[in-house]
């Protein structure tokens, strides 16, 4: 069956340093807490220092994006064999900020995706809907679509290291939450793109997490649904102790 994964987003914050202090205080507090994976996403110039100090530990940890060249003229841009090379074992793509603030395509997250997987990395494919698209009762084509057009040339081999995070975009650092229902019902919804995809044996072995404003208040109820296989977490994954206790609420 599908594993459970919680994985926090760091966005753009922690330095190394912190991140060694961080790690080297999360380790103790969640070990032994296996029914679920643990990731930290962090940024890239964090990555190194992360996998050292998570050696021996249960956590994993990935980068937040990567580009889909293999090499190249792309300034600034990091690969997913540079990622890998240093012990990255997810990445986080076509998170809403990218989106958002950088231009991010569903093309762009879909060359990003196979790139990745060509790689060897885990894929944490992020999408969901805008406040108006679900106020306009239009949330399930745009989760639909975005699905279909992501994995665009993704085999039903290579879904066995591609996580989908369910990611109402109205939801993202906004202490809004969906409600338990309505996280479980799009997840579905996902999940329901996916059967048609690859076949509802993939679609049943893939985990869909959700992610918006989860913590340590309201992880409980949301990881209780049917369809909701973890969480990807933002704000509440820059505290020790919230982080564990939404990893402690998956191994409930
Ligand atoms: C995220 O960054 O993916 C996220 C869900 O952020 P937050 O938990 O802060 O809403």
């Amino acid at each position: 069956m599908r594993r459970t994964v919680i994985a926090g987003n760091w966005k753009m914050n922690m330095t190394p340093s912190q991140t060694k202090a961080f790690i080297t205080e999360l380790a103790p507090m969640v070990a032994g807490m296996d029914k679920c994976d643990i990731v930290l996403c962090v940024p890239y110039v964090d990555i190194a220092t992360a996998v050292e100090a998570a050696k021996g530990t249960n956590i994993k940890i990935g980068a937040e994006n990567v580009h889909f060249a293999e090499s190249g003229a792309y300034t600034g841009e990091i690969s997913a064999a540079m990622l890998k090379e240093i012990g990255t074992e997810y990445v986080v793509i076509g998170h809403s900020e990218r989106r958002q603030y950088f231009g991010e395509t569903d093309t762009t997250v879909n060359l990003r995706t196979k790139a990745a997987l060509a790689a060897g990395l885990k894929v944490i494919l992020c999408l969901g809907e805008v406040k108006d698209e679900r106020l306009n009762g239009i949330t399930n084509e745009i989760v639909r679509m975005q699905t279909k057009l992501d994995l665009l040339g993704v085999s039903a081999e290579e879904m066995k290291n591609v996580i989908i995070a369910y990611e109402p975009v109205w939801a993202i650092g906004t202490g809004l939450t969906a409600t338990p229902e309505q996280a479980d019902e799009t997840c579905g919804v996902i999940r329901g793109a996916l059967c048609e995809l690859y076949g509802c044996e993939v679609a049943e072995a893939t985990t869909v997490q959700y992610g918006g404003s989860m913590n340590d208040a309201n992880a409980a109820e949301l990881l209780a649904k049917v369809n909701v296989d973890g969480g990807l977490i933002g704000g509440a994954s820059l505290k020790t102790d919230k982080f564990t206790a939404i990893v402690k609420a998956a191994n409930a």
